[in-house]
């Protein structure tokens, strides 16, 4: 910029200088007599050399990326992986209706000879980590084809035309490397529904895929996998027949499911042959398979750390709390008056989780881990799909009980519960919204009415929560004798287990009576 501006002044001085001489040559100026034609030549060549050089350093217009960065990109994935079905934990029937999928990657011409075509486009969709890139590279590893994996946020750029251009080039080269699969993690990225104030890139980009998918027509035997968390977001023309037409919901593991993946990610570690790990299968209901293959590791690195020479269900429990309720701070400096007030507010939750029956508890704690500053870890007895409105109701209780044991001790409330109300807040709104568990009736609202009728859903929901916080306070205030045992064995021990808290539990009920 310095730069420019110094040529600048001086080609501007150089111009007036030319201009004068000129002006000199027509009508000569007093006080230029002694100027010869060598200078008036030197005065306008230097200052055409300035012009020159001034309109060479006037920004040049600002190219998009270069498009061998993206072939580069699309290098990086194109091998055949070595991962098979073995791999994959659970998910069975998914398995089964890959089948096909991979039949016609084995033997297209049994296909092509009865004329039939194909589903060439096939969406996996469902929650973060649960096995949908594992799944598309099995079907690759079980074909030996090759794999091209891009991301749909990689074909997300500023520039128009370049999107478009990357999607082009990740198909050339799937077809140069067929039988192949491609497979577009994140797709919603670009597939999201278009509308009137649409950005024009990512149209293009999303209109370049349309193409590209409807081009399949050709002898390549490509089968291109998206891969979505928001399956509502995706653009009509995305899905239908022809496109991605097949869409296979891929959620949380079950029990089962749950058992075999920690099985698998365990496979080759040294175990404690009496580790149950159908019992670590029932603690980490909704959990991932990507998080139970991390809890598998992390129990492996808590072992090295502990110097055990095998992994224990110590390690396993270790590794579980490590995962759900973050690292554990070391030296935390948390004010006694506090911990009084964590110890009182896990408590509270722990007491009305015991009474209620919402989830078994498995630990108590007062030891900072993440951000939170206590936690109970609890999980549900079993796998659930259906909840009734009475268990939703129950779960808001738990949720609202760590406050209302704040207020009934402290008379004060603090900034601790925000979590927890967070959480209330969503199950009550969802059973307002989408249960039809409210006074509004037994209908589901759509986002467009809820905007312009929060007011009234605001009344409903609030309903929810205050009589919910109601029946926390009153089991807090009728149960106080438990839960200062558990406090006080808080704030002496930092965390309680669930035998422990068993045992609180049955002497009260032996001596006092506790009230649900
Ligand atoms: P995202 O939606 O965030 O992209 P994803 O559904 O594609 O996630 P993956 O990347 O396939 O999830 O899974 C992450 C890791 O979790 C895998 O590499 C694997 O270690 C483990 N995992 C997930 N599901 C399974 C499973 N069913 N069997 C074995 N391992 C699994």
């Amino acid at each position: 910029m310095i730069k420019k501006t110094i040529v600048l002044f001086a080609l501007v001085f150089g111009s007036i200088t030319s201009l004068v001489l000129i002006a000199h040559g027509l009508r000569p100026i007093n006080g230029l007599g002694g100027i010869t034609s060598t200078d008036k030549i030197a005065v306008w060549a230097v200052t055409v050399v300035l012009l020159i050089y001034y309109l060479s350093l006037e920004e040049r217009p600002q190219l998009a990326p270069s498009m061998l960065a993206i072939e580069k990109e699309n290098n990086r994935a194109q091998d055949k992986p070595a991962v098979t079905f073995e791999d994959v934990a659970g998910l069975e029937e998914i398995k089964e209706e890959l089948q096909e999928t991979i039949d016609f990657l084995l033997n297209p011409e049994k296909y092509r000879r009865m004329g039939a075509k194909i589903p060439k486009g096939i969406l996996f969709h469902g929650p973060p980590g649960t096995g949908k890139t594992l799944l598309a590279k099995a079907v690759a590893g079980e074909t030996n084809a090759g794999f091209l994996y891009a991301s749909g946020s990689e074909f997300v750029e500023k520039y128009v035309g370049v999107g478009a251009k990357r999607v082009r080039t990740l198909f050339e080269r799937a077809k140069k490397e067929a039988p192949c699969i491609v497979f577009i993690d994140e797709i919603d990225a670009i597939g999201t529904k278009r509308n009137m104030d649409s950005n024009n890139e990512k149209d293009q980009t999303l209109n370049q895929l349309l193409v590209e998918l409807d081009g399949f027509n050709t002898p390549d035997t490509v089968i291109v996998i998206g891969a979505t968390n928001r399956l509502d977001l995706l653009d009509e023309a995305l899905l239908r027949p022809g496109r991605f037409d097949r869409h296979i919901y891929i959620g949380n593991p079950n029990l089962l499911a749950r058992e075999k993946i920690l099985t698998v990610h365990t496979k080759n570690k040294p175990m404690d042959k009496n580790t149950d790990i159908k019992a670590f299968a029932r603690k980490t209901t909704g959990l991932s398979g990507a998080q139970l293959a991390n809890i598998a590791n992390e129990a492996a690195i808590i072992a090295v750390r502990n110097n055990k020479s095998y992994i224990s269900a110590h390690e396993l429990d270790a590794a579980i709390e490590r995962v759900v309720a973050g690292l554990e701070m070391k030296n935390p400096n948390v004010l006694l008056k506090e911990k009084r007030t964590v110890a009182f507010h896990e408590a509270g939750h722990a007491l009305a989780s015991k009474l209620l029956g919402t989830e078994v508890v498995q630990k108590i704690s007062i030891i900072p881990r993440g951000q939170a500053l206590g936690y109970v870890l609890k999980y549900p007895e079993e796998d659930r799909y259906l909840m009734t409105r009475k268990e939703l109701e129950n779960r808001i209780i738990t949720l609202l009980a760590g406050r209302a044991a704040e207020e009934v001790v402290f008379n004060e409330v603090t900034t601790g519960a925000k979590d927890d109300l967070t959480k209330a807040t969503d199950i009550a709104r969802a059973m307002v919204c989408n249960y039809g568990m409210s006074s509004l009736g037994t209908l589901a609202l759509d986002e467009v009415y809820i905007r312009y009728n929060y007011d009234t859903i605001r009344l409903e929901i609030k309903s929810i929560t205050d009589r919910a916080y109601r029946e926390a306070i009153r089991l807090i205030e009728d149960n106080m004798h438990i839960l200062n045992i558990i406090a006080d064995r808080l704030l002496e021990k930092e965390s309680i287990d669930s035998q422990e808290l068993d045992m609180i539990f049955k002497e009260k009920s032996k001596s006092e009576d506790y009230a649900i």
